[in-house]
């Protein structure tokens, strides 16, 4: 299973998943219709299916074109607001294309129909893959637009913290966006002692210098300097003043939102953004 990575609109990443022996590919969140066909045409491989986390602008809006150039081409998704849909998944729903499962992973919170992917090979090396869109980022979680604090809390420690229990592989997770420096320079005021951040902190920024991407980052090590995923750290716990897992997790993403709000864009704007899903991580 062979992944591309790309780097799209302000800082999104869409995704094209290869079976290596069939050549069948899978497009995740495929926004640039365009570029993803170019991609299709230089891997020589056929598109079959889309694979869309939410139905965010930013994540779904190349569905209808890529339907329409691919007769055939199935639209996999959580939620009816979903362009081009064709398969409505369910919680645990498991599909299959070639050699790669996929385990649809519902994931409501950001999105009421957000869903995240876990695709592995049976037989195979490669580390299986979980595709978060904007539930999980790399050091941070994505905002409670339709959801709650207990929802994104049941997302990240039960439905994909369980998929991290097995460490002897890791499980790569790749997101959304690209909101990594923002979330380790949060991380690093709630954990100001935490060294993993420090050094993710650097290592992200020499990435952004060389204009690399920092995704996959791996389940098992989000839980080194993810605050999201640190609820039951001491020093989390202090920053927020809360003790309860659900409420430090709803004072950190309440002091994430207020640190992140636009300052100066007049409310129109902001309240357009946010009705598109466009306000950071
Ligand atoms: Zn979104």
């Amino acid at each position: 299973m062979k992944v591309k990575v790309v780097s799209i609109l302000e800082d999104n990443y869409m995704y094209l998943v290869i079976e290596e022996q069939s050549k069948e590919a899978l497009a995740v969140d495929p926004a640039v219709p365009h570029r993803m066909l170019e991609i299709v045409k230089r891997e020589g491989v056929s598109l079959t299916a889309i694979l869309t986390t939410h139905h965010h602008w930013d994540h779904a809006r190349g569905n209808e074109a890529l339907a329409k150039e691919i007769p055939g081409l199935r639209v996999y998704g959580g939620d009816d607001r979903i362009g081009a849909l064709t398969d409505k998944v369910t919680d645990a729903q498991e599909l299959k294309f070639g050699a790669i499962n996929v385990r649809c992973l519902s994931t409501p919170c950001h999105t009421s129909g957000h869903v995240c992917y876990f695709l592995w090979e049976d037989e195979c090396a490669d580390a299986p893959a979980v595709f978060t869109g904007d539930t999980l980022f790399v050091a941070g979680c994505g905002r409670f637009f339709e959801g709650t604090a207990e929802q994104m809390h049941h997302n990240l420690t039960e439905v994909l913290g369980k998929t991290s229990v097995h460490k002897t592989r890791a499980k790569k997770v790749f997101c959304g966006h690209e909101y990594t420096i923002k979330n380790l320079k949060f991380a690093l005021k709630v954990e100001p002692q935490n060294e993993r951040v420090k050094e993710m902190l650097t290592w992200a920024r020499g990435r952004d210098d060389d204009d690399k991407p920092t995704v996959p980052s791996t389940l098992v090590e989000e839980f080194d300097y993810n605050p999201f995923l640190r609820l039951s750290e001491e020093s989390v716990q202090k920053f927020t003043g809360q003790t309860e897992p659900v409420e430090v997790l709803r004072a950190l993403r309440r002091e994430q939102d207020r640190l992140s709000r636009p300052k100066e864009r007049p409310l129109a704007h902001a309240m357009l953004a946010l009705e598109w899903g466009l306000l950071g991580p």
